[in-house]
């Protein structure tokens, strides 16, 4: 590949800023809000089919690492994008708070599918009825399942969050209100 083709290669795109002959200058919240949305590190919580979707979103065909999400991690204190795919039982609620809780701030949840989103068909005793009665929801993507390109398309929303995120956010009262909601101070 030549040296011309690689500098027109698009890595990540540029945040808003002032550019001159030798020079980029941005706002460090675009910097910071650049880095985190391209390196997210997801937290896989599957307990059902919509999980296998999730499995062909991170194969070779689909390939989340195109999105610098290829890094998966199963410590919740390592990851800062928590995906709840499939369908949680009123019994799993606490573990799936847990695991919220465990995770560091700057944090966001994404519920994939019809069960992590509202319980899905399973308007039953034993199912809750959608994720966002334990712990926050930042996106939610629809579908029984959903396919790899809807999953896609939330870590896109995802990513927009992230990258536009202001950096005083998380101590904004808003944000205090929000978990106090959710009885998490
Ligand atoms: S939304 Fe549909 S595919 Fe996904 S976990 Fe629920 S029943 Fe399974």
């Amino acid at each position: 590949m030549s040296e011309k083709q690689i500098s027109t290669i698009e890595i990540a795109e540029m945040p808003e800023g002032y550019t001159g002959k030798g020079f980029f200058a941005t706002s460090m919240e675009k910097a910071v809000g650049l880095a985190r949305k391209n390196s997210l590190w997801p937290l896989p919580f599957a307990t059902s089919c919509c999980g296998i979707e999730f499995m062909a979103t991170m194969a070779s065909h689909y390939d989340l690492g195109r999105f610098g999400s290829e890094r998966l991690s199963f410590s919740p204190r390592q990851s800062d994008l928590l995906m709840v795919m499939g369908t949680v039982a009123k019994k799993m609620g606490p573990v799936l708070r847990e695991v919220y809780i465990q995770m560091a701030e700057p944090k966001w949840v994404i519920a994939v599918g019809a069960c992590a989103s509202s319980g899905g068909v399973f308007d039953t005793y034993s199912v809750l009825q959608g994720i966002d009665r334990i712990i926050p929801v930042d996106v939610y993507v629809p579908g029984c399942p959903p396919r790899p390109e809807q999953i896609i398309d939330g870590i896109l929303k995802i990513q927009e969050l992230v990258g536009n995120e202001s950096l005083r956010r998380r101590n904004s009262q808003e944000y205090n209100d929000l978990m106090k909601k959710y009885n998490m101070e």
